[in-house]
């Protein structure tokens, strides 16, 4: 029988938040009182996490534990979770108690409610930099300019997702991994959840600049191609500009004016204008093959209806037998 929760956690050097976070996703799973399973993936971890995991699944009939053979990243990790998960929803919630397991039953109600994904959407955010907080309202911001605003802000990947959605997002082959996008562009009836972040339970963040930088361009890299269409239209305002250059130098020609000055610059405003509109259009060719690439399904069946109805008979038709 597959159980009607899987929570999804991804563990990368996570030794001392561990026991902890296990206690208290037990609690909150005891409490609700429906089947659950826990996944804890081991993204190549080199401290004391696997052998810790490895107990926690021999002591705990609830636990199952994937080990990477090698770290592979938060967003593959989850990933590697939702092609494990059996359960009928299945919650995403970081190791390190950021995202505090009591909101889970809340989550559920609204689940039980008709929310096909609940996500939780940050109140306020304990103990990061003001720098993070500012930074991350501005990359939103981008990305909904960028992308529509089908994203929703102040979100991070902690969420309830009902089976049919993971399944969506389960069978999109693409390697650069930005799921709460790929979930928002799944579609399906979500709704947001505000609940306020916490501190880190112990240890330090694995998501250095570096890798934050990684994800955020996957944000707007596999989400929209406008990014490559800017050289046309820089370039198309070039060649506007390179025009009305062209006829200024026409007319001080005439008027008998110097005009070997502006004939220059017209010449670089000019190639500068061609140049940018041959990228631009490379772009749009490269925008269309990227899009192939993805190979993301072109719709998203929510539900059929009157599939498994037989259509009524004509009047008086003989039925052979
Ligand atoms: N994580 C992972 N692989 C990585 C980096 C992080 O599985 O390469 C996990 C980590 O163990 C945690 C979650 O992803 O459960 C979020 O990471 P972290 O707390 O370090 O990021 P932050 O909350 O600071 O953005
Ligand atoms: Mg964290």
């Amino acid at each position: 029988m597959n159980p009607v929760y899987s929570i999804v956690v991804p563990c990368y050097n996570e030794e001392a938040c561990i026991a902890e976070t296990h206690a208290r996703l037990t609690a909150v799973m005891t409490g609700m009182g429906e089947s659950y399973e826990i996944l804890y993936i081991n993204d190549g971890s080199r401290d004391q996490t696997a052998p810790m995991l490895d107990a926690l699944a021999a002591q705990d009939l609830h636990v199952r534990v994937i080990h990477f053979a090698r770290n592979a990243g938060h967003q593959i990790a989850v990933s590697a979770g939702l092609d494990y998960a059996a359960g009928q929803a299945v919650v995403i919630i970081d190791a390190d108690l950021q995202d505090p397991p009591e909101v889970i039953p809340q989550m559920a109600a609204r689940w039980k409610a008709g929310v096909q994904v609940v996500y939780g959407q940050r109140n306020s955010r304990e103990g990061e930099s003001k720098f993070k907080e500012l930074t991350a309202k501005w990359y939103y911001r981008l990305l909904r300019n960028l992308a529509g605003d089908v994203f929703p802000k102040d979100t991070g990947d902690f969420r309830l997702v009902d089976r049919a959605v993971v399944d969506v997002v389960k069978n999109m082959p693409e390697h650069a991994r930005y799921l709460r996008g790929m979930f928002a562009w799944a579609g399906f009836k979500q709704e947001a959840l505000l609940y306020d972040r916490d501190k880190r339970f112990a240890g330090e963040t694995h998501y250095p600049l570096r890798k934050m930088l990684r994800l955020a361009a996957n944000g707007v890299l596999s989400f929209s191609e406008k990014p490559l269409l800017w050289p046309l239209w820089a370039g198309i305002i070039f060649l506007l500009v390179a025009g009305a250059m062209a006829v200024k130098t026409v007319i001080t020609h005439f008027l008998g004016w110097d005009t070997a000055f502006s004939a220059m610059h017209l010449l670089i405003v000019l190639s500068t204008g061609l140049i940018l509109t041959s990228l631009g259009i490379l772009g749009a060719y490269l925008a269309r093959v990227y899009e192939e690439v993805k190979g993301r399904p072109l719709y998203v069946v929510a539900r059929t209806q009157g599939f498994d109805k037989q259509p009524p008979l004509p009047p008086g038709t003989k039925i052979k037998a």
